[in-house]
């Protein structure tokens, strides 16, 4: 007889495990011994191919038989002219395909007239079918005792085991299919947990790649993706973290095979014998070129992406003889690459605005720069300007002249302000220029800035209070700069209150900071205008705040100052009651 599962393909792991090895292996052989047959092999249907996996019978048949792998399509069509003898499957060598020979094995036994006589070619099987009708393994059996075809009894016999035997292939492949889907949801678990925290393309495949690698019992494995113009790159990022450059057609050829796969959500199986349609007959021997110089016998490629848009691909690799890729695994391989996708779209995100946050600041700095500059150009004219300005007071002009020179005094005397306050929002802005800290008593400072605007006060007949404990409150920071932070917020508190009012300065220690609040019973500040009271020449909506004379730059001064001592300012207002500028510094 022939025994189909002997085409000369190689031989592969079967992948059972020892219980289910031994139930196939017991029932294989109760065929031998009990129905009277010399050979009985079972074997289960692994990516389109029948691989041998219990064979029972001579140590030579075993040999040849165990791990044999038969393409299914040769089978099948011997099949449809078989004899239905029930669960048996009957082809009489008569009706064999003449070159049967060239991928079956054929016994050593001999040929007789006896048309009841079992021929070496015959071929007796019972096709194993799940509950879809779907083959999902066979039996098969050779060489009976008494070298005659099976009659009636024995048949029936026969069908018992081949029941049997159906049983438990199915109950076998759903065990293995369920340990598998658990595995494999488990690698997932990892995968996108690790690679979710990453924030570069290597660590993405540095936190998974084991996972992946033992989940899927792979070789190894590469990802290589498209760059954000959607090109390939030639570099692949391989398991051992070197990265293997990849010729020009290889990389056009995953990069196509990937998008194709990601827009019909499917991964790809590639192995040397294997058909794959979406490659052209010259594109797959490059591709298993590629595979037999790194060693590879078949690779599992899965394309990555998000949404409709293709990202990359990632590669899983097994050795030559290794187990072949399941549904469950595909299905499982697309799922990560799905998972692998949003990572990698979020990184690119991240990459994104970090190189955009770069970019600003940078320009930020360009800014700051310019600022100062044009600020220091300015300076000097406009020194000698009021210098002369100056000099020209009390000269006896004529009135008009005396007139428009101090209007050009004021005008000049405002334009030093804000090129003062440039210069210093510049410096204290600059990156280069970092505070040296220094324990900082906020009485001493306090008690220098609201002298410094007694006589603003007192032309408003406001009350300037400090409030302070008996001891020193320390900061940490620079003097001359909490200087212009406390004479800043009090200034602004006299300027902006009406006559009669009063001002507090109180100090306190919290925690490990110190507390400024700087209160006053002014004109306050409308919460729409709270919002931009910080940024660079801010000057309020409100009309009476306005006709104080200002330049919109000393609370961004006292922001950025506050900021790079590493603290915090707070506000709190209401229009016609007045404001409470807080600031928060680490304490010395
Ligand atoms: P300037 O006082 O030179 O205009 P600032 O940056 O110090 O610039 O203040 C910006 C704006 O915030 C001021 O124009 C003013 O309208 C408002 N402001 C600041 N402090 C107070 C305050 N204590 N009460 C009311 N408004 C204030």
């Amino acid at each position: 007889m022939t025994n189909p599962a002997t085409a000369a393909t190689r031989p592969g792991p079967s992948g059972l495990s020892p219980e289910a090895q031994e139930s196939l292996q017991l029932i294989a052989e109760g065929i031998t011994a009990v129905a009277g047959f010399g050979v009985a092999a079972i074997g289960l249907v692994r990516d389109e191919h029948l691989e041998m996996v219990a064979v029972a019978g001579s140590p030579q048949a075993r040999g040849e038989l165990t791990g044999r792998r038969t393409p299914l399509h040769l089978l099948t069509t011997e099949l449809e002219v078989a004899d239905d003898w029930g669960l048996l499957k009957f082809v009489p060598h008569e009706r064999l395909r003449s070159d049967v020979e060239t991928w079956a094995w054929v016994p050593q036994i001999e040929v007789s007239d006896d048309a009841e006589a079992w021929h070496p070619l015959d071929m007796l099987t019972a096709p194993l079918l799940d509950d879809d009708g779907a083959m999902r393994g066979l039996v098969s059996i050779d060489v009976p005792d008494d070298g005659r075809r099976p009659g009636p009894t024995r048949r029936r016999l026969l069908e018992r085991y081949a029941a049997q035997a159906s049983r438990a292939v199915l109950r076998e492949l759903e065990r293995e299919e369920l340990a598998e889907q658990v595995r494999l949801a488990e690698t997932a678990r990892k995968v996108v947990r690790r690679a979710s925290r990453q924030r570069s393309l290597a660590r993405i495949l540095d936190e998974s790649s084991e996972a992946l690698v033992e989940g899927f019992r792979a070789l190894g494995m590469w990802i290589q993706t498209f760059d954000e113009d959607g090109l390939g790159s030639g570099t692949v990022h391989a398991l051992d973290g070197t990265e293997v450059e990849l010729s020009a057609g290889i990389v056009e050829i995953a990069e196509r095979s990937a998008r194709l796969a990601w827009a019909a959500q499917r991964t790809v199986v590639v192995a040397r014998g294997r058909l794959e349609d979406g490659l052209s007959e010259d594109e797959r021997e490059q591709v298993v070129d590629l595979l037999d110089s790194i060693d590879v016998g078949s690779i599992l490629f899965v394309p990555l992406g998000v949404g409709p848009e293709c990202l990359g691909n990632l590669v899983l690799t097994r050795p030559h003889g290794g187990a072949w890729w399941s549904d469950t695994e595909a299905d499982a391989a697309l799922d990560i690459g799905r998972d692998l996708g949003t990572a990698i779209l979020n990184l690119r995100a991240f990459e994104r605005e970090h190189r955009l946050v770069q970019e600003l600041q940078a320009l930020d700095q360009y800014k700051g720069q310019l600022i100062a500059t044009v600020a220091h150009e300015l300076k000097n004219p406009l020194t000698s300007i009021v210098g002369y300005l100056e000099m020209l007071e009390g000269e006896g002009l004529a009135q008009g002249v005396e007139q428009a020179l101090s209007a050009m005094d004021r005008g000049a005397r405002r334009m030093v302000r804000v090129i003062d306050d440039l210069l210093l929002l510049s410096k204290v802005g600059d990156p280069a220029n970092p505070v040296i800290p220094r324990p900082v008593d906020l009485r001493t400072v306090a008690a220098d800035a609201v002298d410094l605007t007694a006589v603003a006060a007192r032309q408003r007949d406001l009350e300037v209070r400090i409030d302070a404990p008996p001891y020193p409150v320390l900061a940490s920071g620079d003097p001359d700069e909490l200087d212009r932070v406390l004479s800043n917020l009090v200034s602004n508190a006299v300027k902006y209150t009406e006559p009669g009012r009063s001002v507090t300065v109180a100090l306190a220690r919290d925690g490990d900071e110190v507390v400024v609040e700087c209160r006053d019973e002014g004109f306050g500040i409308s919460a729409e205008d709270q919002e931009r009271l910080f940024t660079e020449f801010f000057r309020s909506t409100n009309p009476v705040a306005v006709a104080q004379p200002g330049t919109g730059l000393g609370l961004a001064i006292v922001a950025r100052i506050v900021e790079r001592h590493g603290g915090r300012i707070e506000v709190e207002s209401e229009l016609g009651r007045g404001s409470t500028f807080r600031v928060r510094l680490p304490a010395a």
